[in-house]
Protein backbone atom coordinates (compact mmCIF):
# COMPACT_ATOMS: atom_id res chain seq x y z
CA UNK A 1 0.00 0.00 0.00
CA UNK A 2 1.40 3.60 -0.92
CA UNK A 3 0.46 6.90 -0.41
CA UNK A 4 0.98 7.86 -3.94
CA UNK A 5 1.07 5.24 -7.16
CA UNK A 6 2.72 8.06 -10.43
CA UNK A 7 1.42 5.94 -13.54
CA UNK A 8 4.25 7.68 -15.53
CA UNK A 9 7.99 8.25 -15.44
CA UNK A 10 8.25 11.23 -18.22
CA UNK A 11 9.35 14.63 -16.71
CA UNK A 12 5.89 15.34 -15.06
CA UNK A 13 5.44 11.66 -13.47
CA UNK A 14 8.77 11.73 -12.14
CA UNK A 15 8.69 15.45 -10.62
CA UNK A 16 5.61 14.44 -8.88
CA UNK A 17 7.65 11.59 -7.24
CA UNK A 18 10.06 14.30 -6.40
CA UNK A 19 7.71 16.54 -5.06
CA UNK A 20 5.89 13.78 -2.92
CA UNK A 21 8.84 11.87 -1.55
CA UNK A 22 9.67 15.55 -0.32
CA UNK A 23 6.32 15.83 1.41
CA UNK A 24 7.43 12.55 3.32
CA UNK A 25 4.40 10.39 0.86
CA UNK A 26 5.34 6.79 -0.08
CA UNK A 27 5.76 6.84 -3.62
CA UNK A 28 5.27 4.20 -6.46
CA UNK A 29 6.38 5.16 -9.96
CA UNK A 30 4.47 2.68 -12.25
CA UNK A 31 6.38 3.02 -15.79
CA UNK A 32 5.62 0.85 -19.24
CA UNK A 33 9.04 0.82 -21.11
CA UNK A 34 11.74 3.12 -19.95
CA UNK A 35 11.91 6.59 -17.50
CA UNK A 36 11.77 10.12 -19.76
CA UNK A 37 9.11 9.29 -21.98
CA UNK A 38 8.93 11.22 -25.55
CA UNK A 39 11.83 14.12 -24.33
CA UNK A 40 14.35 11.33 -24.28
CA UNK A 41 14.05 11.84 -27.83
CA UNK A 42 15.65 14.89 -28.40
CA UNK A 43 18.47 15.48 -28.79
CA UNK A 44 19.65 18.94 -27.47
CA UNK A 45 17.20 20.33 -24.88
CA UNK A 46 17.91 24.32 -25.21
CA UNK A 47 14.30 25.72 -23.75
CA UNK A 48 14.90 24.61 -19.82
CA UNK A 49 16.16 27.10 -17.35
CA UNK A 50 20.03 26.44 -16.05
CA UNK A 51 21.13 23.99 -18.59
CA UNK A 52 21.66 25.71 -21.85
CA UNK A 53 22.08 22.19 -23.59
CA UNK A 54 21.47 18.54 -22.01
CA UNK A 55 20.11 16.06 -24.14
CA UNK A 56 16.52 14.63 -23.08
CA UNK A 57 17.92 11.24 -22.12
CA UNK A 58 20.83 13.08 -19.96
CA UNK A 59 17.67 15.03 -18.20
CA UNK A 60 15.67 12.07 -17.57
CA UNK A 61 18.52 9.87 -15.94
CA UNK A 62 19.04 12.80 -13.81
CA UNK A 63 15.63 13.49 -12.89
CA UNK A 64 15.26 9.62 -12.25
CA UNK A 65 18.46 9.48 -10.18
CA UNK A 66 16.53 12.59 -8.12
CA UNK A 67 13.87 11.07 -7.51
CA UNK A 68 15.28 7.54 -6.52
CA UNK A 69 17.59 9.64 -4.15
CA UNK A 70 14.10 10.83 -2.49
CA UNK A 71 13.12 7.20 -2.17
CA UNK A 72 10.70 7.18 -4.84
CA UNK A 73 10.12 3.31 -5.84
CA UNK A 74 10.14 2.82 -9.83
CA UNK A 75 8.43 -0.78 -11.14
CA UNK A 76 8.38 -1.64 -15.05
CA UNK A 77 5.07 -2.46 -15.70
CA UNK A 78 1.87 -1.15 -18.07
CA UNK A 79 -0.78 0.07 -15.44
CA UNK A 80 -3.79 -1.45 -17.53
CA UNK A 81 -6.65 -0.42 -14.99
CA UNK A 82 -7.96 0.96 -12.02
CA UNK A 83 -9.98 -0.25 -9.80
CA UNK A 84 -11.12 1.56 -6.95
CA UNK A 85 -12.65 0.60 -3.20
CA UNK A 86 -13.71 2.14 -0.63
CA UNK A 87 -11.63 5.34 -1.56
CA UNK A 88 -8.71 3.04 -2.52
CA UNK A 89 -6.99 2.70 -5.90
CA UNK A 90 -5.71 -0.11 -7.21
CA UNK A 91 -3.54 -0.15 -10.36
CA UNK A 92 -3.84 -3.21 -12.22
CA UNK A 93 -0.84 -4.17 -14.61
CA UNK A 94 0.30 -7.17 -16.70
CA UNK A 95 1.43 -9.69 -13.17
CA UNK A 96 0.37 -7.76 -10.38
CA UNK A 97 -1.97 -5.18 -8.34
CA UNK A 98 -0.57 -2.15 -6.58
CA UNK A 99 -2.79 -0.08 -4.37
CA UNK A 100 -2.79 3.49 -3.17
CA UNK A 101 -4.53 6.12 -1.37
CA UNK A 102 -4.23 8.50 -4.88
CA UNK A 103 -3.22 8.32 -8.16
CA UNK A 104 -1.41 10.93 -10.45
CA UNK A 105 -2.15 9.77 -14.10
CA UNK A 106 1.40 10.92 -15.94
CA UNK A 107 0.95 8.80 -18.90
CA UNK A 108 1.96 11.29 -21.51
CA UNK A 109 1.14 10.88 -25.24
CA UNK A 110 1.84 8.46 -27.77
CA UNK A 111 2.76 9.05 -31.71
CA UNK A 112 0.02 10.05 -34.19
CA UNK A 113 -0.19 7.82 -37.53
CA UNK A 114 -1.24 8.74 -40.53
CA UNK A 115 -3.28 5.47 -41.17
CA UNK A 116 -1.77 4.45 -44.45
CA UNK A 117 -2.16 0.91 -45.76
CA UNK A 118 0.92 -0.85 -44.28
CA UNK A 119 2.12 1.98 -41.60
CA UNK A 120 2.15 -1.25 -39.05
CA UNK A 121 4.13 -3.47 -41.21
CA UNK A 122 6.72 -1.28 -42.45
CA UNK A 123 7.61 0.01 -39.16
CA UNK A 124 10.98 -0.75 -38.16
CA UNK A 125 11.07 -1.56 -41.91
CA UNK A 126 11.89 1.91 -43.46
CA UNK A 127 9.25 3.95 -41.51
CA UNK A 128 10.44 5.06 -38.15
CA UNK A 129 8.89 7.93 -35.50
CA UNK A 130 11.70 8.50 -34.18
CA UNK A 131 14.82 10.35 -35.53
CA UNK A 132 17.15 10.28 -32.88
CA UNK A 133 16.77 6.92 -32.49
CA UNK A 134 16.93 5.68 -36.08
CA UNK A 135 18.09 8.44 -38.12
CA UNK A 136 21.77 6.80 -38.07
CA UNK A 137 20.50 3.43 -39.81
CA UNK A 138 19.95 6.39 -43.05
CA UNK A 139 23.57 7.78 -43.07
CA UNK A 140 24.00 8.46 -46.59
CA UNK A 141 20.91 7.73 -47.71
CA UNK A 142 17.34 9.60 -49.03
CA UNK A 143 14.19 9.95 -46.18
CA UNK A 144 11.67 12.28 -45.69
CA UNK A 145 9.52 14.21 -42.60
CA UNK A 146 6.14 14.44 -42.59
CA UNK A 147 4.91 17.33 -40.67
CA UNK A 148 5.00 20.74 -40.00
CA UNK A 149 5.34 21.23 -35.98
CA UNK A 150 8.69 21.48 -33.92
CA UNK A 151 9.38 17.46 -34.13
CA UNK A 152 8.67 17.54 -37.84
CA UNK A 153 11.28 20.78 -37.88
CA UNK A 154 13.72 18.96 -35.27
CA UNK A 155 14.02 15.78 -36.82
CA UNK A 156 14.49 17.08 -40.47
CA UNK A 157 17.36 19.24 -39.22
CA UNK A 158 18.63 16.34 -37.50
CA UNK A 159 18.30 13.80 -40.15
CA UNK A 160 20.10 17.01 -42.62
CA UNK A 161 23.38 16.36 -40.97
CA UNK A 162 22.98 12.51 -41.49
CA UNK A 163 20.94 11.60 -44.86
CA UNK A 164 21.72 12.75 -48.17
CA UNK A 165 18.58 13.93 -49.05
CA UNK A 166 15.70 14.88 -47.05
CA UNK A 167 12.35 15.29 -48.25
CA UNK A 168 10.10 17.10 -45.26
CA UNK A 169 6.15 16.90 -46.66
CA UNK A 170 3.94 19.45 -44.63
CA UNK A 171 0.04 19.61 -45.47
CA UNK A 172 0.07 23.32 -45.05
CA UNK A 173 2.05 26.28 -46.61
CA UNK A 174 3.22 27.40 -43.34
CA UNK A 175 4.32 25.69 -39.89
CA UNK A 176 3.30 25.36 -36.53
CA UNK A 177 6.58 24.81 -35.40
CA UNK A 178 9.00 27.28 -34.27
CA UNK A 179 10.58 29.82 -37.03
CA UNK A 180 13.95 29.73 -36.03
CA UNK A 181 14.12 25.96 -36.90
CA UNK A 182 12.02 26.15 -40.01
CA UNK A 183 14.58 29.48 -41.24
CA UNK A 184 17.73 27.02 -40.31
CA UNK A 185 16.50 24.13 -42.14
CA UNK A 186 15.36 26.30 -45.50
CA UNK A 187 19.13 27.21 -45.54
CA UNK A 188 20.10 23.50 -45.90
CA UNK A 189 21.03 22.70 -49.15
CA UNK A 190 20.22 18.98 -48.83
CA UNK A 191 16.46 19.57 -47.76
CA UNK A 192 13.29 19.90 -49.84
CA UNK A 193 10.17 20.96 -48.40
CA UNK A 194 7.39 19.91 -49.96
CA UNK A 195 4.27 21.80 -49.16
CA UNK A 196 0.32 21.33 -49.19
CA UNK A 197 0.91 17.66 -49.84
CA UNK A 198 0.26 14.31 -47.91
CA UNK A 199 1.73 11.21 -47.69
CA UNK A 200 -0.77 8.86 -50.09
CA UNK A 201 0.31 5.81 -50.38
CA UNK A 202 3.54 3.50 -48.73
CA UNK A 203 5.60 1.58 -51.49
CA UNK A 204 7.19 -1.56 -50.48
CA UNK A 205 8.38 -5.10 -50.91
CA UNK A 206 9.93 -6.44 -47.50
CA UNK A 207 11.11 -2.67 -46.63
CA UNK A 208 9.76 0.98 -47.38
CA UNK A 209 11.09 2.11 -50.77
CA UNK A 210 8.79 4.69 -52.36
CA UNK A 211 6.02 7.15 -51.51
CA UNK A 212 3.70 8.74 -53.35
CA UNK A 213 2.88 12.31 -52.26
CA UNK A 214 -0.66 13.81 -53.46
CA UNK A 215 -0.88 17.68 -54.06
CA UNK A 216 -3.69 19.25 -52.17
CA UNK A 217 -4.04 22.09 -54.45
CA UNK A 218 -3.69 20.44 -58.07
CA UNK A 219 -4.47 16.96 -57.09
CA UNK A 220 -0.95 15.75 -58.92
CA UNK A 221 0.86 12.71 -57.46
CA UNK A 222 4.44 12.22 -57.22
CA UNK A 223 6.43 9.27 -56.26
CA UNK A 224 9.36 9.68 -54.13
CA UNK A 225 12.04 6.94 -54.05
CA UNK A 226 13.59 6.75 -50.53
CA UNK A 227 15.09 4.75 -47.66
CA UNK A 228 13.14 5.69 -44.85
CA UNK A 229 9.94 7.84 -43.30
CA UNK A 230 10.00 9.72 -40.49
CA UNK A 231 6.48 10.26 -39.08
CA UNK A 232 6.37 13.27 -37.25
CA UNK A 233 2.59 14.24 -37.19
CA UNK A 234 2.19 14.69 -32.82
CA UNK A 235 0.81 12.72 -30.23
CA UNK A 236 -2.38 11.37 -28.90
CA UNK A 237 -3.11 10.91 -25.39
CA UNK A 238 -2.32 7.92 -23.80
CA UNK A 239 -5.91 8.17 -21.52
CA UNK A 240 -7.66 4.95 -22.76
CA UNK A 241 -7.18 2.60 -19.94
CA UNK A 242 -8.78 5.36 -17.63
CA UNK A 243 -11.57 6.87 -19.78
CA UNK A 244 -14.03 5.27 -17.60
CA UNK A 245 -12.81 6.67 -14.63
CA UNK A 246 -12.12 10.63 -15.22
CA UNK A 247 -14.16 12.84 -17.45
CA UNK A 248 -11.89 13.85 -20.93
CA UNK A 249 -12.26 16.05 -23.45
CA UNK A 250 -13.21 15.25 -27.19
CA UNK A 251 -9.73 14.12 -28.12
CA UNK A 252 -8.90 12.12 -25.12
CA UNK A 253 -6.99 13.93 -22.72
CA UNK A 254 -7.64 14.09 -18.87
CA UNK A 255 -10.06 17.56 -18.47
CA UNK A 256 -8.26 19.40 -15.73
CA UNK A 257 -7.34 22.97 -14.91
CA UNK A 258 -3.81 24.30 -13.33
CA UNK A 259 -4.71 22.14 -10.06
CA UNK A 260 -4.20 19.06 -11.83
CA UNK A 261 -7.38 17.64 -10.67
CA UNK A 262 -9.55 15.19 -12.33
CA UNK A 263 -13.43 14.96 -12.26
CA UNK A 264 -12.74 11.38 -9.90
CA UNK A 265 -11.84 11.90 -6.26
CA UNK A 266 -8.03 11.12 -5.37
CA UNK A 267 -7.09 11.08 -8.89
CA UNK A 268 -4.71 13.77 -10.82
CA UNK A 269 -3.07 14.31 -13.74
CA UNK A 270 0.04 15.98 -14.75
CA UNK A 271 1.60 16.16 -18.36
CA UNK A 272 0.74 16.20 -21.59
CA UNK A 273 -1.88 14.00 -20.80
CA UNK A 274 -4.67 16.46 -19.74
CA UNK A 275 -6.04 19.59 -20.99
CA UNK A 276 -3.82 22.66 -21.39
CA UNK A 277 -2.62 25.62 -23.83
CA UNK A 278 1.15 24.19 -23.54
CA UNK A 279 2.47 20.94 -23.68
CA UNK A 280 6.46 21.60 -22.78
CA UNK A 281 9.10 20.18 -20.40
CA UNK A 282 8.79 23.01 -18.30
CA UNK A 283 4.96 22.99 -17.89
CA UNK A 284 5.20 18.86 -17.43
CA UNK A 285 7.28 19.72 -14.60
CA UNK A 286 5.12 22.20 -13.22
CA UNK A 287 2.01 19.97 -13.81
CA UNK A 288 4.26 16.84 -11.83
CA UNK A 289 5.03 19.63 -9.20
CA UNK A 290 1.08 20.70 -8.83
CA UNK A 291 -0.53 17.45 -8.84
CA UNK A 292 1.99 15.67 -6.29
CA UNK A 293 0.84 19.14 -4.14
CA UNK A 294 -2.55 18.38 -4.36
CA UNK A 295 -1.90 14.66 -4.22
CA UNK A 296 -0.57 15.22 -0.51
CA UNK A 297 -3.47 17.71 0.11
CA UNK A 298 -5.75 15.09 -0.35
CA UNK A 299 -3.79 12.22 1.16
CA UNK A 300 -4.02 14.02 4.29
CA UNK A 301 -7.60 14.70 4.22
CA UNK A 302 -7.50 18.05 2.96
P1 LIG B 1 2.27 19.18 -33.32
O1 LIG B 1 2.81 20.47 -32.84
O2 LIG B 1 0.91 18.76 -32.92
O3 LIG B 1 2.40 19.16 -34.90
C1 LIG B 1 1.91 18.11 -35.65
C2 LIG B 1 2.12 18.44 -37.10
O4 LIG B 1 1.71 17.33 -37.88
C3 LIG B 1 1.33 19.65 -37.56
O5 LIG B 1 2.10 20.44 -38.43
C4 LIG B 1 0.13 19.03 -38.27
O6 LIG B 1 -0.30 19.80 -39.35
C5 LIG B 1 0.73 17.74 -38.81
N1 LIG B 1 -0.28 16.69 -38.91
C6 LIG B 1 -1.13 16.24 -37.96
N2 LIG B 1 -1.86 15.19 -38.42
C7 LIG B 1 -1.46 14.99 -39.69
C8 LIG B 1 -1.81 14.06 -40.67
N3 LIG B 1 -2.73 13.11 -40.47
N4 LIG B 1 -1.18 14.13 -41.88
C9 LIG B 1 -0.24 15.06 -42.10
N5 LIG B 1 0.16 15.98 -41.20
C10 LIG B 1 -0.44 15.93 -40.00
O7 LIG B 1 3.20 17.92 -32.87
P2 LIG B 1 4.77 17.86 -32.55
O8 LIG B 1 5.56 18.53 -33.59
O9 LIG B 1 5.06 16.43 -32.25
O10 LIG B 1 4.90 18.67 -31.20
C11 LIG B 1 4.13 18.31 -30.04
C12 LIG B 1 4.38 19.34 -28.94
O11 LIG B 1 5.72 19.22 -28.48
C13 LIG B 1 4.22 20.77 -29.46
O12 LIG B 1 3.67 21.57 -28.44
C14 LIG B 1 5.63 21.20 -29.76
O13 LIG B 1 5.84 22.59 -29.70
C15 LIG B 1 6.38 20.47 -28.65
N6 LIG B 1 7.77 20.27 -29.04
C16 LIG B 1 8.64 21.21 -28.63
C17 LIG B 1 9.98 21.08 -28.97
C18 LIG B 1 10.90 22.16 -28.49
O14 LIG B 1 10.47 23.09 -27.82
N7 LIG B 1 12.20 22.05 -28.76
C19 LIG B 1 10.42 20.01 -29.76
C20 LIG B 1 9.49 19.07 -30.21
C21 LIG B 1 8.15 19.22 -29.84
P3 LIG B 1 -1.07 21.20 -39.14
O15 LIG B 1 -0.03 22.17 -38.72
O16 LIG B 1 -1.67 21.46 -40.46
O17 LIG B 1 -2.10 20.93 -38.07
Amino acid sequence: MFDIIVIGGGPAGMTAAIYARRAAKTVLVLEAVACGGQIINTPDIENYPVEAHISGFDFASRVQEQAKGLGAEFVFEKAVEIREENGIKTVVTARNAYSAKAVILATGSENRKLGLEDEDRLTGRGISYCATCDGNFYRGKTVAVVGGGNTALEDALYLADIAAKVYLIHRRDSFRGEEASAARLKQRENVEIIYNANVTKLISEKRLKAIEVTDKLDGSVRTIELNGLFIAVGRVPENRNFASLVELDEAGYVIAGEDCRTSAEGIFVAGDNRTKALRQLVTATADGAMAATEAVRYVNGG
